[in-house]
């Protein structure tokens, strides 16, 4: 890390914790990924906003990790600071009206099902995702019509000086699958959520059968990153893939699911090596079909720098 200050010392400074060599495999839901040089993990939003701050007047630009979920990390790993949100997963605080306050690191499933619980409705369509709030909202992560972008009111940012930063949003801050957050290469810290009142029994049927929805299309109990690529504007690129034979198709330990053809699994030994060359088989094949590149919709990570 480029910093004049230790990190060791930055950490016990601000109260974070922080891990030295940490396997970005243990992190991810795919599970590959070999060592980050150091892994900050803040606790809560104003402190995060303040590792990011010292972080960038040190010189250094942290990547981030929430869920880990959209996520292929380099089996070398890589260099520098990670700042990882899993630990400010935080009870929604309640900020007047239908309006909630919710930290980054929040877990969507377990948001979801508090959500049911106190009878607000609007994120049960998010319920099998198992990402964090930032991620979700970095990826506008959607689906049973539904996204992000459509219960967000405020994101809370990190200011880059140490403070955060509310930001309405606004018409064009979100898109399908991609946000302001990435375009401007923002940190999110947490978000307003508008939840309004709804029946617990009516928000519970609803998550039931999206639930069921998800069991009967997604291999759930397969380590994945989710969807390879995102859908082309006419066309679901995991029926293509079904259309063009290539379930199945396997490099190392990386396989196509024979569930959902835009997934691609970790059969338990698999390296982040065979994940990429899985992958480009099948961009080259939807090429060599549609006359199209699809858009990546997991991220790839690349080496240490
Ligand atoms: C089984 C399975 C099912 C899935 N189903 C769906 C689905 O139905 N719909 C869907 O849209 N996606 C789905 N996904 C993909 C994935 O869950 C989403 O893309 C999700 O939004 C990623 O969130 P995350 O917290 O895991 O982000 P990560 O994978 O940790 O990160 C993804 C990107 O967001 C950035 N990021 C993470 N946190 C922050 C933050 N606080 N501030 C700024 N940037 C940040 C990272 O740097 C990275 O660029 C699925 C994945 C799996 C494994």
């Amino acid at each position: 890390m480029m910093t004049a200050l230790d990190p060791r010392q930055m950490a016990a400074d601000l109260g974070v914790r922080l891990e030295a060599e940490y396997p970005l495999a243990r992190l991810t839901t795919l599970r590959v990924g070999g060592p980050a040089e150091w892994v900050f993990f803040p606790a809560t939003p104003e402190q995060a906003a303040a590792l990011h701050g010292v972080l960038r007047e040190q010189g250094s630009d942290p990547r981030v990790i929430g869920g880990g979920s959209n996520i292929v990390a380099p089996d070398a790993g890589v260099r520098g600071a990670v700042i990882c949100t899993a630990a400010m997963n935080l009870p929604p605080e309640a900020v007047g009206g239908e309006r909630f306050r919710c930290a980054a690191g929040q877990a969507i499933p377990g948001l979801a099902r508090w959500a049911c619980r106190h009878g607000r409705r609007g994120v049960e369509f998010a319920e099998g995702i198992p990402a964090q709030l930032g991620g979700a909202l970095r990826m506008n992560a959607g689906a049973n019509e539904s996204c992000f972008a459509e219960i967000t009111e405020t994101v809370l940012l990190a200011a880059g000086d140490g403070r955060i930063e509310e930001r309405r949003v606004a018409a064009g801050d979100f898109a399908y699958r991609e946000s302001f957050i990435g375009r401007e290469g923002r940190f999110v810290v947490g978000a307003i959520l508008r939840l309004p009142e709804d029946e617990p029994e009516a928000i519970r049927r609803r998550m039931l059968s999206f639930r069921r929805r998800r069991q009967a299309t997604q291999p759930l109990t397969e380590r994945s990153a989710g969807c390879v690529f995102a859908n082309y504007p006419d066309q679901s690129v995991g029926a293509l893939v079904d259309e063009l034979g290539l379930k199945g198709l396997r490099v190392g330990g990386a396989e196509v699911s024979s569930v959902h053809g835009n997934f691609i699994i970790n059969r338990g030994e698999a390296r982040a090596a065979d994940v990429l060359a899985v992958i480009d088989r099948l961009r080259e094949e939807l090429i060599r079909a549609t006359g199209r590149a699809p858009r990546m919709e997991v991220e790839i990570w690349r080496e240490r720098r």
